[in-house]
């Protein structure tokens, strides 16, 4: 089976569908197995899993844990993979990632999340490998330089975070493969329902399930989707930095699985419902998210994506103060990083995601202080926009 065979159902079927697992007693839905180890008979019975004969459970800790193979059926039913593993959080399946398949040197395009950033730029070239970040995105030029010169894995996120950019995931494959390069996408904004990496040509998609797998603000994990060939050689890096999900958490995260697609769609219509409510507003000097036909990336998202998400950027034409005020006086949208719940969200990212960086360094990357980015929840979307709208006009006209 190739990684990216087309599937037979469609991805709310398959949420619910892919379990092919069942315990002994022929549960629906895999129990908790919340135990640190599985007895065998026998050494021979034993040494056929401990020498990959078999796949079978024996040591949490390694991932062998039914709850946990249940859960990573599933995952890797939405991203139409073959494989799929679950990690502790989306940074312990970036790290494990990177580790894995960075060695020759990593390439990566356009802005990425902030822990990513910080591996890339801080803590990856004190381990010897060569890190490469490209802010324009898809600059195929330079990358085509790194490439030649050697580098095995380009890396990106689609839509960006926090300008929602769009890269063509096809395109950026395509360049990569011709080196013999792998391409991994972090899907988290996107989710699988809106967006399959691997269908568009990628070698490895990710996930913080953190955010809209999770979706409900309760959980932590991450998850890694590709070829059993590509992720296998990661399995070393769980097992050894002892980055497995636990089995209480597998089964909270397959249970949200089951409303996966509901949930992306709501927060996919919201989010367009507010972003074109607010697109001429007199307080805002550009609202940025991809299902607008203003938005750059546009075409491209109506190409890759089959929805736009439930993430929206605001840039407040009063400056960063005036977003500031925005955010205070919000009352649906809580103050706080995270994405993906079912709580709206709002974040000014020169003061969160992004308040490490300089002011000069934010500039250069477009970030501006008037710049708000609103996680869209599953409230009433009318409630939201109210909502939207006191915080922009405090004293109602007439
Ligand atoms: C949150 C996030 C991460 C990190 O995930 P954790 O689960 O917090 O470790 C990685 N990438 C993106 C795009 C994120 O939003």
């Amino acid at each position: 089976m190739s990684s990216s065979q087309p599937p037979r159902h469609g991805p709310a079927t398959r949420a619910i569908h892919a379990q092919r697992q069942r315990d002994a007693f022929g549960s629906p839905h895999m129990p908790i197995y919340d135990t640190t180890t599985f007895a065998y008979p026998d050494t021979a019975a034993l040494r056929e899993v401990t020498e990959g004969r078999r796949r079978a459970p024996l040591y949490t800790r390694y991932g062998q844990n039914p709850t946990l193979y249940a859960l990573e059926e599933t995952l890797a039913a939405l991203e139409q993979a073959e494989s799929a593993w679950a990690f502790c959080s989306g940074m312990a399946a970036i790290s494990a990632l990177l580790l894995t398949h960075g060695r020759r040197g990593i390439v990566c395009l356009g802005e990425v999340y902030g822990g990513t950033m910080s591996l890339l730029e801080r803590h990856l070239p004190g381990l010897g490998i060569d890190t490469h970040c490209l802010l324009e995105g898809h600059d195929a030029e330079a990358l085509e330089r790194y490439l030649v010169a050697g580098a095995g894995l380009v890396y990106l996120e689609t839509p960006t975070n926090p300008r929602l950019q769009l890269i063509d995931v096809a395109a950026v494959a395509e360049q990569a493969h011709r080196h013999g390069a792998l391409v991994a996408v972090d899907g988290t904004f996107a989710t699988p329902i809106n967006q399959n990496p691997l269908a568009l040509g990628a070698d490895l998609v990710v996930h913080s399930a953190t955010k809209y797998l999770g979706g409900h603000g309760d959980l932590t994990a991450g998850a890694v989707m590709g070829s059993a060939e590509v992720l296998s050689p990661m399995w070393a890096w769980r097992q050894s930095l002892g980055t497995a999900l636990s089995p209480q958490t597998a089964a909270l995260l397959s249970r949200s699985l089951r409303t996966l697609a509901l949930r992306v769609q709501r927060h996919s219509a919201s989010a367009q419902t507010i972003a074109e409510a607010l697109a001429n507003h007199p307080a805002l000097a550009r609202v940025l998210y991809p299902g607008l036909p203003s938005h750059p990336g546009h075409a491209l998202a109506c190409r890759q994506m089959s929805g736009f998400g439930g993430m929206l950027g605001i840039e407040l034409a009063g400056g960063g103060e005036a977003a500031a005020r925005v955010a205070d006086r919000l009352a649906l949208f809580a103050l706080a990083p995270s994405l993906g719940g079912a709580e709206s969200l709002v974040t000014q990212p020169c003061t969160t995601s992004h308040a490490d960086l300089s002011p000069r360094e934010r500039a250069r990357r477009g970030i501006g202080d008037n710049l708000l980015r609103l996680s869209i929840g599953l409230e009433e979307v009318e409630d939201l926009l109210a909502d939207l709208r006191q915080a922009l006009d405090p004293e109602p006209a007439g």
